[in-house]
């Protein structure tokens, strides 16, 4: 006999356009490969993508690894939410700060890590963080093997939400840099497009645990 629930079963189909569900599961996706590298545990970090006129952010306080397509909110270019996913999930603290990347650096992907390796990088020095000769560097856009390569420190705040006057003020006064860093906390990092800003991420946590490994052993950063 023929199974009537199997015939019965309906297909499942996505309430959102193609592009949008694809874009919305690449954030998920990129969530979980920044939680298995230690940049989104205990919820914390982030990461938004723009789509054409949209922006979509993971939300607040989640566990950002096991995020669906449904819970992204989506923003248009002034930071206007636009489609929100409901069941208690809030926009992410970082959305304001995301947003200066967007706008000052016409960014097409920003991510906000909570990295050891950022956090311990920004107890290494003032006011940037330096580090010159590295391979890893020309995965930076603008940087060569020999360059010294520099990121602005921004002072920690009690909410992430007032890190934005600092932040906005240092890419501003940074043009070179990608990334900025947030003592004792992480990085802010952004891209052209989400590949870029992938990149540059990793390129710059590789070259903030190098910092940190070359501190140990007694290595100048300066060589
Ligand atoms: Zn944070």
């Amino acid at each position: 006999m023929k199974s009537i629930l199997k015939e019965a079963k309906v297909k499942k189909t996505s309430p959102f356009s193609p592009s949008s569900q694809k874009t919305r599961e690449l954030l998920c996706e990129l969530c979980r490969n920044f939680y298995d590298l230690g940049w989104a545990s205990g919820t914390g970090g982030g990461i938004s993508i723009k789509d054409g006129d949209h922006i979509y952010m993971a939300p607040s306080g989640v566990q950002k690894e096991r995020l669906n397509p449904e819970d992204i909110f989506v923003l248009d270019l002034d930071g206007n939410i636009v489609e929100e996913p409901g069941r208690g999930l809030k926009l992410s603290q970082c959305a304001p700060l995301f947003m200066h990347a967007y706008k000052i650096r016409n960014a097409g992907a920003v991510l906000h890590s909570h990295s050891v390796n950022a956090a311990t990088a920004t107890m290494l020095f003032d006011k940037s963080f330096r580090i010159k000769n590295m391979e890893m560097q020309k995965g930076v856009e603008g940087y060569g093997a020999f360059d010294t390569l520099e990121v602005p420190i921004i002072e920690n705040t009690a909410y992430e939400c007032e890190l934005a006057d600092s932040l906005d003020e240092t890419i501003k006064n940074n043009p070179k840099s990608h990334a900025v860093l947030v003592r004792r906390h992480g990085v802010y990092v952004w891209g052209k497009d989400w590949k870029q800003a992938k990149t540059h991420a990793e390129c710059y946590d590789y070259l903030f645990e190098a910092a940190g490994r070359m501190k140990q052993l007694g290595i100048s950063l300066e060589k």
